[in-house]
């Protein structure tokens, strides 16, 4: 293999060509990668890499690998392939895909490929000081070389869009959505850009598809067992727990790593996790959520923009009234399914429900949270007070409950809302983390404890349907051991080992659950709810709002 030496013409603030053939794509698509700092590694990407190396091996007689940069230029990027042809320098760009065809079915460049050659060539020009009259591109899916001139007219949409990008970089606001929704099917970024669902709130009749997978199919991996240790062997998560084989799991099917009580991690692992970008997670004994291990920060503009945001105390307000009315509401329909098919429906269930109606129209109306934190205790009262009535008769004494009661739980049936309602806060957690907000900074919960506020503020909208139904339904279909799934300590009740582990098993299966959004139309797991609803929490001081805290059991 031929190797140019590198050329440095570094210090200016030159743009990527790369940034150029996103930025010819779609200018929000550029600022999505180039501002926000937003990448997916999606099989395309990958296919890419693959591609590159194979060909790297194939024609190492012509292969030759140069990075250009010029400052006057303010350019600068890295050529698949720079070949000689009747002593002319070619740029050669390398596609996995089909090439563009016009009218008479001949073969074109695509226009952002076009764009992202004509960059090339003219930075070949301008760093080598040589004249470069095309470029060429393979569209290796039908074996299509085209070539593309570089004339005046190239130089000048290049300078014209390195222009537009230098004045996108200095942007704040995210562009709007292409309006060519056909880019969108296409785009590896858009499970973050969420186009359709930026269209839905222009539009309220438009009907999003859904744009990404309906489940993260990665696994989540609990460690229970006191004393176990995790490490790392090659690329993969290795586990070993006392009197237990050791389990390797190649990492990139792993998407998080819990931690229950005192277990190791070795420090080669925890690298490994930040590399892999594998949430690491640490729950205590008691089932208490301590901490998470993430280097993810997302990128300062979005953080500068939910710090803007959320330094509005209208804009709070208005986001608490959403969310009290989304779990006040939830609570509410999960009380009324109580009384489905029943011919005698107890007066607490009854009162409750109705109650509940009178103070939920009043949320809408508060001026400030401490009334709305009022609503919310008063909502939550009347919840607890009605949930005991959803137990089925026959149930083992022992798993009912009168009134919610926590650190240190009193009872089985809080002891297990306890537990639930920490692995919830360890997942909400995680997909803030995932998407890249700052979770010290909420708009609804005060910084008291340790837990983030904004983990505190999301976790509300799935705590019905994630934690309080589950827990009731597996009561009722009597899946409790009362002696030896818990761990009496005087008027203490805690999950034991055995315990935890049945709740993780049961958590993590409704998770895989998939709800049709009531608002989006389409069907995701919770797991992949998680995530969305606080990309749509984002949305709301994105310009793209109406759709945060709509997940309302029906
Ligand atoms: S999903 Fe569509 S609007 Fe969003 S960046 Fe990609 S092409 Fe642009």
């Amino acid at each position: 293999m031929q190797t140019l030496d590198c050329l440095e013409i570094t210090k200016a603030d030159t743009i990527r060509v790369s940034a150029l053939h996103a930025l010819a794509y779609c200018p929000r698509l550029f600022y999505l990668e180039e501002v926000e700092e937003l990448y997916t590694q999606d099989a395309a990407v990958f296919a890419g890499r693959r591609l590159h190396t194979e060909l790297e091996k194939q024609e190492d007689e012509e292969w030759e690998e140069l990075f250009l940069e010029s400052e006057e230029l303010g350019l600068r990027g890295r050529l698949d392939a720079l070949r000689t042809r009747d002593g002319q320098k070619i740029p050669y760009e390398h596609k996995r895909g089909r090439c563009h065809r016009d009218g008479n079915n001949q073969p074109q460049a695509w226009e952002s490929d076009k764009l992202q050659i004509l960059a090339y060539a003219y930075l070949l020009e301008s760093a080598l000081g040589i004249t470069v009259k095309e470029g060429r591109i393979r569209y290796h899916a039908d074996n299509v070389l085209v070539h593309v001139p570089l004339d005046n007219s190239g130089r000048a949409a290049v300078q014209e869009a390195i222009q537009q990008a230098r004045v996108l970089r200095q942007s704040t606001h995210r562009p709007p959505v292409t309006d060519n929704e056909r880019l969108c099917a296409r785009c590896s970024l858009a499970p973050v850009c969420l186009p359709e669902e930026a269209r839905l709130a222009h539009d309220r009749e438009w009907q999003p598809i859904r744009l990404f997978p309906e489940d993260d199919e990665r696994q989540i991996i609990h460690v229970l067992e006191p004393g176990t240790s995790v490490g790392r062997t090659g690329e993969q998560i290795k586990i070993a727990r006392r009197n237990q084989p050791v389990e390797t799991v190649p990492a990139r099917q792993v998407g998080q790593l819990v931690l229950h009580s005192f277990s190791q991690i070795s420090t080669q692992a925890l690298h490994f996790c930040a590399d892999q970008e594998i949430g690491l997670h640490f729950l205590s004994g008691g089932g208490r959520y301590i901490g998470s291990f993430d280097t993810r920060h997302g990128s300062i503009q979005r953080r500068i923009r939910q710090y803007a945001a959320l330094s509005n105390p209208d804009t709070c307000l208005e986001l608490a009234r959403k969310l009290v009315t989304c779990r006040g509401q939830g609570q509410r329909k999960f009380l009324m399914r109580g009384t489905r098919g029943k011919a005698e429906v107890p007066e607490t269930l009854n009162k409750a429900i109705k109650q509940m109606q009178i103070l939920l129209k009043e949320v809408p109306k508060a001026q400030s949270l401490a009334s709305l934190l009022g609503l919310e205790g008063n909502l939550a009262g009347l919840y607890f007070s009605a949930l005991p009535c959803l137990i089925s008769q026959g149930v083992a004494k022992e798993l009912c409950f009168n009134s919610r009661n926590r650190r240190p739980p009193k009872d089985r049936f809080n002891a297990l809302l306890g537990f639930g309602y920490a692995l919830l806060i360890k997942d909400v957690m995680n997909s803030i983390l995932t998407v890249g907000l700052e979770p010290a900074l909420g708009f609804y919960h005060q910084p008291r404890s340790q837990a983030a506020p904004l983990a505190l503020d999301l976790m509300e909208v799935f705590r019905v349907p994630l934690v309080d139904m589950p827990i009731m339904a597996s009561i009722n279909r009597a899946q409790w051991d009362v002696q030896a799934d818990f761990d009496i300590r005087g008027e203490q009740v805690w999950l034991s080992e055995a315990g935890k582990r049945k709740f993780v098993d049961l958590y993590e299966r409704r998770k895989q659950e998939s709800w049709k959004h009531p608002v989006t139309g389409y069907s995701l797991t919770y797991r992949r709810l998680l995530e969305l609803e606080v990309r749509l929490l984002e949305k709301e001081w994105s310009g793209e709002g109406g759709l945060f805290a709509q997940l309302i059991l029906r």
